[in-house]
């Protein structure tokens, strides 16, 4: 017989921004690692069907899973930390929710009613959150986004409370996280803004069961002791999350000296396995205790945005640890790369991410071209590969005005157009070529070595591509640059490098996606480890006598 699958509600008080997307996902890694097959999925408030058209100064970065949703950057926190597939089941927004009942209305679907928000919006959501428990799903982790008290999230917790009503207590757990702020003037953590979050929820019928507390002091028995009381909640249930200055990758565990995940599962009536830390520890021991390090540019037009290259960020940490490397990641705006290279000076390996519109190109062109003739490990990545073609054609077959036509619709030489499948469409979300696509690679190139494989599968998000058929791509191959990855069909372009450099590869799909704490992407890996030995061998050259001059002047600092 199939086991009752059981849910556990996310909510979080007091402010946004508290983690509650990592608080989440080292919560289903330790139920993971207790035993149980999780789910994880993020409801959001707002009102877009997806975050799909949303600039990154609005929502930061847009993950996209294997199906090719378009997500909230909650789902890249649950696949790297709890090594879960997130699909479409994992993102619900009002958008979505709104979107399909009021497509049932018009197709008749409430003949002769009023359609209302309850029932018939928390019914969606309700059905939206069961849809996430397939056969094989012991425990469905539900974070609902936003903060109480906010107007827009109240159907999602309203449908939360009507949840736990027919599913019982033992089969639902509700952990609230909230803020318990130190107040320096008085010398004091503060438990007041809790109390009031948690009488937001209790007046809408949700009492937590579990409270999570962020806070960057240890908090005392006493301020833990009038939690529990004023919050209804067990003192055993008041459970510290105290800010963590090392490494994200030390939360999981440190929930769990708590005893969240046992809680959690005492609440779920679920037996509970003993759990080891060990592969944990040692991610943790070499981010906090790396052997070397490396200055990788991040050249984007985001950098302002903290959370605009979440994944790519992440994906350096892993390829980090995986060598004993701390990979400090330097940002640097595109367009002022167009007045000078000098914040390129000194680093040791340059990536261009993903991104769209005409801004900042140039300046993405004047870094590939810096990593192209200085021979700096360089890895491109979707706009960076098409940037990498276009710098390419411009510079070295002197096409003057190679673009895509993205950027100008009338250059003389589109060597990145539009996709055939992509020129009917005219809606703007979720019509892009998105999420996982096999690829071949060729034998012996500098991707199929650091995959160890010819036979790929990655994920994908974009409208342009090189076309392998066009007279452009065969001059590009001419002149130098090799295609070594393209789709089964031959017809689209999925990879390129430079032969005689250390380490230059560029790919129209996006590999940070699937890089994991415990397996680096391949393409990170290897050029964290090109960058590395390419900073060993800058400095074994300004250790020589006669290239000490030269080097001082050269050096970053
Ligand atoms: N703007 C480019 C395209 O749509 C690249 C997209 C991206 O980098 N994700 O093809």
């Amino acid at each position: 017989m199939k086991k009752r699958t059981k849910y556990v509600f996310i909510t979080g008080g007091v402010v946004s921004s508290l983690g509650k997307g990592i608080t989440s996902a080292s919560l289903a890694l330790l139920l993971k690692s207790r035993g149980y097959n999780v789910f994880m999925q993020k409801l959001d408030p707002y009102l877009n069907i997806d975050p799909g058209t949303m600039s990154p100064y609005q929502h930061g970065e847009v993950f996209v899973t294997d199906d090719g949703t378009e997500a909230d950057l909650d789902l890249g926190h649950y696949e790297r930390f709890a090594g879960v597939t997130c699909s479409k089941a994992s993102n619900y927004t009002s958008g979505k929710i709104y979107s399909a009942v009021l497509q049932r209305e018009r197709q008749g679907g409430y003949l002769g009613g009023t359609v209302q928000v309850i029932p018939h919006i928390t019914n969606e959501i309700k059905s939206a959150i069961r849809s996430a428990a397939g056969p094989d799903v012991d425990i469905v982790l539900c974070e609902i986004g936003g903060v109480s008290g906010d107007i827009e999230s109240l159907p999602f917790l309203e449908a939360a409370r009507q949840f736990r009503f027919e599913e019982g207590p033992n089969n639902t757990c509700f952990v609230h996280l909230t803020l318990v702020p130190y107040l320096r003037a008085a010398g004091e953590l503060k438990t007041k803004p809790s109390q009031q979050s948690v009488a937001v929820l209790r007046s809408i019928g949700i009492i937590p069961d579990i409270l999570v507390c962020r806070t960057e002091m240890p908090i005392p028995q006493e301020h833990r002791d009038k939690l529990a009381l004023f919050c209804n909640v067990r003192k055993e249930r008041v459970i510290e999350e105290l800010d963590i200055t090392t490494s994200v990758y030390a939360i999981p565990k440190a929930l769990s000296e708590q005893h969240l995940d046992e809680e959690v599962l005492k609440q779920l009536d679920l037996k509970m396995k003993p759990i080891k830390h060990t592969a944990w520890d040692e991610l943790v021991r070499r981010a906090t205790k790396p052997k070397t390090e490396c200055t990788i540019a991040l050249v984007g037009k985001y950098v302002a945005i903290k959370d605009a290259y979440k994944s790519v960020h992440e994906a350096f940490q892993h390829a980090g640890m995986a060598s004993y490397a701390k990979v400090k990641v330097k940002f640097i705006e595109a367009e002022d790369l167009e007045k000078s290279t000098r914040s390129l000076q000194g680093v040791d390996g340059i990536l261009v991410p993903g991104g769209f519109g005409s801004r900042g190109v140039n300046g993405k062109c004047v870094a590939i071209r810096y990593a192209r003739e200085n021979k700096i490990p360089f890895l491109g990545i979707c706009l960076g590969m098409q940037c990498t073609v276009i710098e390419f054609a411009r510079n070295v077959l002197k096409w003057k005005d190679a673009n895509s036509t993205e950027f100008d619709p009338k250059t003389t030489h589109p060597v990145i157009d539009l996709m055939e499948e992509q020129k009917k469409i005219t809606d703007k979300g979720g019509t892009m070529r998105l999420g996982a696509y096999p690829c071949k690679l060729t034998k012996g190139s500098a991707a199929a070595k650091a995959y160890g494989t010819t036979e790929i599968s990655e994920r994908h998000r974009h409208r342009y591509e090189l076309s392998y058929d066009s007279e452009s791509c065969k001059a590009l191959e001419k002149a130098g640059l090799k295609v070594v990855g393209l789709s089964p069909d031959k017809k689209l372009v999925e990879v390129v490098e430079l032969p005689n450099h250390p380490y230059f590869v560029a790919c129209q799909f996006h590999p940070e996606f699937k890089s994991r704490p415990t397996l680096p992407h391949p393409l990170f890996d290897n050029l964290v480890r090109a960058a590395l030995k390419y900073k060993q061998e800058r400095e074994q050259k300004k250790a020589k006598p006669s290239g000490k001059g030269k080097a001082k002047k050269t050096s970053a600092k």
